[in-house]
């Protein structure tokens, strides 16, 4: 039977239904899917080195026989240290030591055959040769021996295994499944394939995952071959032609064009309660520019903490009021939405227009009057969480959605409220300073305006970092401030999405700082299980300066603003991601006084320390937040569900900037000048077919 790209695994040779199930739990149903399944990794077994010849301190393939093995471990036989004797031509001998690796006994018999990866030691003890934990490769097992080839003397991929479909047996079914299948068509535009010099698609894929021989294996590591660099150009390819039309599209529909009349500009100054900076003109004149566009605009405003993004918001809701339209600003939790509201009411109140508070802990009756008023236009902004794109509320003539921490709503969300409207202008507004590759990625269908600059007067934040048991450093400090006049937030990492460790933790600290350590101060308490006229309550106490000390849980995260409260004593800072110990850190330093961040850790990993050090040493955000992604991966950077991150076969943002550059360039170069209509029609059908599902966000069509 002839392979095709859409045959199931199920159908090849060797799949039966228990690996089938397994290769499914990588996502691998099809031929399609599984050429696409690329090595992560690859070794040079062409001309290995044998045992006598490794030193100390390098990284090294040997393949070898295991001599003897033994759980051994003395009197600790509980921790059951496994550790086998390997040889080879050479007569030397490496050992192999695995913690807990009993269950190897019974595969690591004598006379067995492997591949050994990993860093090579000296055991001075017995003055041999080890490896610490090993990758193992059995060479000789279950499969075929005309296979065998495939392992050795080559360089031979390595590929993250599918439960116990490992690296071995999936080498065998993909370079099976490679000789079967026919040369696809190959979609990517002639004249790219030509001036880059691409081999097929079909011809990249086989090269991948099998590279001729004399492929640096240092090249193919890092992941620049031709074959590998043309099959992520076109990953990026495609998935940049989809962001591009759908951010053409978007430029067709019908939106309201704003006018910016002298009137308006006047209000905008009346309005400014300072002058803005560089950065926020330039930004604002962007936003204005779309708004005054009759498209919609789609339009992600970044600024690092502190940049001075609210004032912006505001302004831009000045426009669409005063052209009449009402204004819905969305935040991601209800603290949040009260402090917009808290910081807008005044603000807008002044040029003559009412805002409205709109989250889960209304009560029915607040919210049946409070839909009212919007879909009757009595109430020109309205503020809230989710609660505002609930499918029952109804705006009378929405203009503009300003939404708030963008990436923690989902793209799904973004979609729900713009429904809402005729078409109304989106601007979204990010404190997670994201780097340029990441946001052309996910947010590649907006136009992206950065707040590059800080309001004048800033002084760095003093950062510093004590252990537990150095508490009472911090406590110094905070009275020393509260002396001076100024104010203090302490908080409370919270664990796991649950609220009450945390609120207990806050509540402890709560009455053990405003009981024994500060019983002269007055001490307001925060967590998320107020009532949100609570939560109100204890913010305006602390923005008015009737509490002096602020002991919260992480709620305020975001958004509050505070100027004269100049320490941040964050416990357990260990607990804290980077960006999120970074935003913290942010509600301190906000006015000209010199502001403290002080870190207090109880145990620290290897990356916490690194976390730690990041923020002592740096207060650049987009540094951080480059430095969180290399930490934690784009994944749980943007935490996975609500991402909105495509989900790639061979490329990686954080790797391949440079080629996401380039592939973006030719991808709008394509969109706005395809070389022929029918060219244009086909890649647009070629996306929808094989690429918009991957991407998940991308609606092409
Ligand atoms: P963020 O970008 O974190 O939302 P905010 O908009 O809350 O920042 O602004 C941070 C602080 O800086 C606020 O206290 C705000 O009033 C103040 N601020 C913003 N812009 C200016 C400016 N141009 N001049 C002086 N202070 C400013
Ligand atoms: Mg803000």
């Amino acid at each position: 039977m002839a392979l095709a790209l859409d045959t199931s695994l199920t159908y090849l040779k060797g799949v039966g239904p228990a690996r089938a199930a397994m290769l499914q739990t990588r996502g691998l149903q099809t031929v399609e899917d599984l050429i696409n399944y690329f090595p992560f990794r690859y070794e040079d077994r062409s001309n290995l080195k044998t045992i006598a010849q490794l030193a100390p301190g390098e990284l090294a393939t040997v393949i070898a026989e295991v001599r003897s093995a033994k759980v051994s471990g003395m009197r600790r036989k509980n921790i059951g240290l496994f550790e086998a004797e390997f040889t080879d031509s050479s007569r030397a001998i490496i050992l192999g030591k695995w913690f807990h690796g009993a269950y190897l006994a019974e595969r690591l018999t004598p006379g067995t055959r492997v591949a050994l990866f990993g860093k090579i030691e000296f055991d001075s003890y017995r003055g041999e040769m080890q490896m610490m934990h090993p990758e193992v490769e059995y060479l000789s097992g279950e499969d075929d021996e005309a296979d065998s080839a495939l392992h050795t003397g080559r360089v031979v991929p390595i590929y993250e295994a599918a439960g116990k479909v490992n690296t071995r047996i999936l080498r065998i079914l993909i370079h099976r499944v490679l000789q079967e299948i026919p040369e696809a068509e190959d979609h990517l535009p002639d004249h790219i394939r030509t001036f880059l010099k691409f081999p097929t698609r079909t011809e990249a894929i086989r090269t991948a995952h099998f590279p001729p021989p004399g492929t640096p294996v240092r090249m193919l590591n890092e992941f620049r071959s031709p074959a590998q660099f043309r099959l992520i150009f076109e990953e990026f390819f495609w998935l940049e032609c989809g962001l591009e039309i759908k951010r053409q599209k978007a430029r067709l529909m019908p939106g309201i064009q704003f006018q910016l009349t002298d009137q308006v500009r006047e209000q905008i100054k009346r309005l400014l309660p300072f002058k803005p900076t560089g950065a926020q003109k330039k930004v604002l004149k962007e936003i204005a520019d779309d708004m005054a566009q009759p498209c919609p605009m789609n339009r992600l405003l970044q600024g690092d903490v502190g940049s001075g993004k609210t004032i912006v918001g505001a302004e831009a809701a000045l426009i669409a009021l005063e052209n009449g339209y009402q204004v819905a600003i969305l935040a991601p939790t209800e603290i949040l939405a009260a402090q917009h509201y808290l910081s807008l009411k005044p603000l807008l109140r002044k040029v003559g227009y009412e805002v409205a508070l709109l989250t889960g802990s209304n009560t029915a009756k607040e919210k049946v009057k409070l839909k009212e008023m919007l879909r009757s236009g009595l109430v020109p902004v309205a503020i809230g969480t989710h609660a505002l794109i609930e499918k029952d509320v109804e705006f009378a003539r929405l203009g503009l959605v300003i939404i708030d921490e963008q990436h923690r709503f989902g793209v799904m969300q973004r979609f729900g409220l713009v429904q809402k409207g005729i078409t109304p202008d989106v601007l979204v507004m990010t404190a997670t300073p994201i780097p340029r590759t990441l946001a052309m990625t996910i947010y590649g269908d907006l136009d992206i305006s950065v707040i590059d600059e800080l309001p004048p007067g800033r002084k760095k934040i003093v950062t510093k970092h004590y252990s537990s048991d150095q508490v009472e450093i911090a406590y110094s400090a905070m009275r020393r401030e509260i002396d001076l006049g100024r104010q203090a937030y302490v908080v409370y990492p919270v664990i796991e999405e649950s609220e009450t460790q945390a609120m207990k933790a806050a509540q402890q600290m709560f009455e053990h700082l405003s009981g024994e350590v500060f019983p002269d101060v007055p001490v307001g308490l925060l967590h998320g299980r107020l009532g949100s006229a609570e939560k109100e309550a204890a913010m305006e106490a602390f923005k008015a300066g009737r509490t002096k000390i602020l002991v919260s849980t992480t709620v305020i995260e975001v958004g509050v603003d505070v100027p004269n409260a100049t320490v941040m004593v964050i416990e357990q800072a260990e607990r804290f991601g980077l960006s999120q110990l970074h935003q913290l850190r942010g509600r301190v330093g906000r006015g000209g006084e010199q502001s403290y961040c002080m870190l207090i850790t109880e145990k620290l990993s290897d990356t916490g320390k690194e976390r730690i050090r990041t923020l002592v040493e740096s207060q650049d955000g987009f540094v951080i937040a480059e430095m969180d992604l290399k930490l934690r991966g784009p994944g749980e950077f943007f935490g996975t569900k609500q991402s909105g991150l495509p989900s790639l076969r061979i490329a990686n943002i954080l790797r391949d900037p440079d080629i996401l550059e380039a592939a973006r360039h030719e991808a709008r170069a394509f969109v706005e000048n395809p070389p022929s209509p029918d060219a244009f029609t086909k890649a647009v059908i070629y996306i929808k077919e094989h690429w918009q599902r991957r991407y998940g966000l991308v609606q092409v069509g």
